[in-house]
């Protein structure tokens, strides 16, 4: 008789033996689920006052509007208001993106496998990805061409497929200089989908290459921060793929941009085979 909580399996070694592996899996799972739950009530309670400090300075920044008439005329006290009201907003609006993505990925780390996969029309996702991200490229003079097949279909959840791809091409856009492009193709397989996006940006180096998948890692401090980024973006974009089945993977040189792949699957899943050898108690 097994305690609670163990799960044991059976792992055959060859025709006549078996091995027994036993985990405390329930003990563990259990501390995952009240830490996922405890991030995502701490992020929830946290969005109404940070959406009342934004509104809060938003209206900040209308009573300390400079009048453009008479610079010689403006108070030293007003423009240190309005430069501390921009402050206000620039850094609730930062907050306010980190606790939805905190959100966002406990929630993602509570549903896995992804359940009931659909079809995901990829040329409508990515055509609203585009159309998205258009007001951050067209600021930088930006191109983002898109290539791939017609009515390509992936299998799974597509606003969480349109997230993963948000993401890449906001980054891609976040970390290249004016006036460059943003590629994004697709390749279909029998199995696969992949979607790469390709930027001519600052590229990351090879030290950081394996880490930028974890949450809150950045290449570098300093450069990321001015972005306004979370650090929370590509571990979303992870946690997307492997709930799909599939992957992210990054090639790149310093300088000379960046290419990331997001593999998804072509076909909908297998049901789940009945597994005699797995028993949890
Ligand atoms: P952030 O909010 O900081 O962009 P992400 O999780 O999206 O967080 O990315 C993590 C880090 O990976 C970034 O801070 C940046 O250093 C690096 N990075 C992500 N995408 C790119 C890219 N396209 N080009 C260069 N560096 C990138």
């Amino acid at each position: 008789q097994a305690p609670l909580g163990l799960h044991l399996r059976a792992v055959a070694l060859n025709s006549t033996h078996v091995a027994v592996e036993a985990a405390d899996v329930t003990e563990s799972h259990r501390l995952a689920r009240v830490r996922r739950d405890f991030v995502a009530n701490v992020s929830h309670e946290l969005k109404t006052p940070i959406g009342a400090l934004q509104l809060l300075a938003e209206a900040l920044l209308d009573a300390t509007q400079l009048p453009d008439s008479a610079p010689e005329a403006q108070s030293e006290d007003l423009i240190a208001a309005r430069r501390f009201a921009e402050r206000i907003h620039h850094e609730s609006a930062r907050m306010g993106r980190l606790v939805s993505e905190l959100l966002e990925l406990s929630r993602l780390q509570g549903a896995e496998p992804l359940p009931d996969p659909e079809p995901v029309p990829l040329d409508w996702v990515i055509a609203e990805v585009v159309d998205r991200t258009r007001t951050t490229s067209s600021a930088k003079n930006i191109e983002v061409v898109y290539d791939g097949p017609k009515g390509a279909m992936a299998y799974g959840n597509d606003s969480q497929i349109a997230t993963a791809v948000t993401n890449l091409v906001e980054n891609a856009i976040a970390y290249s200089g004016e006036d460059t492009k943003v590629s994004l193709t697709m390749r279909q397989s029998d199995d696969w989908i992949e979607i790469d996006v390709a930027d001519q940006g600052i590229g990351i180096a090879p030290q950081d290459v394996d880490r930028i998948f974890e949450r809150f890692y950045r290449a570098d401090q300093a450069r990321s921060r001015s972005t306004g980024g979370t650090g929370l973006g590509l571990a979303i974009v992870k946690h997307i793929a492997t709930n799909h089945g599939g992957r992210v993977d990054v090639t790149s040189a310093l300088g000379d941009g960046s290419t990331f792949t997001l593999r998804l699957p072509a076909r909908p899943p297998e049901a789940p085979s009945p597994s005699p050898t797995a028993i949890e108690i």
